[in-house]
């Protein structure tokens, strides 16, 4: 591997022999693969959405709800072919998708891995779940791989990505991600059970006293994208031991996220995902401590 330059962060380390700001190195690693019964019932369905978590982001928020894997040290190394054969485990297991999660810096290894993973016999669909911190030109590689994309929508305002993600820029890297997958896979299709079987939903983690930003991002895609673009709205925020600092030192209060979810409704917004702030938010992060 040469000099990476694959995402925004363009930090071209040579990654056979450093690691990356993603904290990647050449190969992928992979913290965790699983069932995944808390993702959105449109993914998890009965028998569960197919995770595979890679260790390491191009993003590192300060508040991050993985932040065991996000330095990149937790996991084994895979190879395209060792992933190709996970993806087809997960799929013998039960999967209802393969959902890859924060695979940015792995991008060629992963087009290889499902290219050969379909030529095997990989059936179901793939789901592409990113931070939305990627190239335009990176995604462009994912064209008729990807089934599902499931990118978050995390700021709007330049000054909470800077403090926040140290990305001053991400918005509109963002906004220019989701339109690119777009125009991939269109708006999202689920089958006679629920089930997503392609097209583009976006994530937003609602955070404490964040909520105009929120509301500023629910603009733009009411305003840049269809409608019934499907929003997932996420409660789960959870202070992180670390996260002491205001005001991302509390969960949001109910009446912080029923007054999103009412913006909106009221920009038109009519597919929006909502979910139950005391359900156990544990259970949305798994044990990392355990092997795949
Ligand atoms: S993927 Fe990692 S190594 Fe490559 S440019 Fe981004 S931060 Fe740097």
């Amino acid at each position: 591997m040469e000099a990476c330059f694959i995402c925004p962060r363009k930090c071209g380390a040579d990654r056979e022999t450093q690691r990356g700001l993603c904290g990647a190195e050449s190969l992928p690693r992979v913290a965790k693969a699983m069932l995944h019964q808390w993702e959105e019932p449109f993914l998890s369905g009965t028998r569960g959405s197919g995770t595979v978590f890679f260790s390491g982001c191009n993003l590192g928020c300060v508040y991050c709800q993985n932040y065991k894997i996000r330095d990149g040290n937790v996991g084994k190394l895979l190879d395209a072919t060792a992933l190709a054969n996970l993806y087809l485990s997960l799929q013998s297991d039960g999967a209802h998708n393969i959902n890859l999660v924060t695979a940015a810096p792995y991008l060629q290894q992963v087009v290889e891995s499902l290219c050969r993973a379909r030529a095997l016999g990989l059936t179901i669909p793939v789901v592409y779940n990113s931070s939305g911190y990627e190239c335009v030109d990176a995604i462009r590689q994912l064209e008729g791989l990807v089934d599902v994309y499931l990118p978050d929508w995390k700021y709007f305002s330049p000054l909470l990505s800077e403090k926040f993600s140290n990305a001053p820029d991400y918005a509109n890297i963002a906004l220019a991600c989701i339109l690119e997958m777009h125009r991939q896979v269109g708006e999202l299709v689920l089958d006679h059970d629920g089930l997503a079987r392609r097209g583009l939903a976006i994530r937003h983690l609602i955070l404490p006293g964040c909520a105009d930003d929120s509301r500023k991002i629910l603009d733009a895609i009411a305003d840049l994208l269809p409608i019934s673009t499907h929003v997932s709205l996420m409660s789960q925020y959870t202070p992180q031991v670390y996260t002491t600092e205001f005001p991302l030192n509390r969960r949001i209060t109910q009446r912080e996220y029923d007054r999103v979810i009412s913006y909106a409704l009221w920009r038109g917004l009519y597919n929006i995902l909502v979910q139950q702030r005391d359900s156990a938010e544990s259970a949305y992060t798994p044990d990392f401590t355990e092997q795949i």
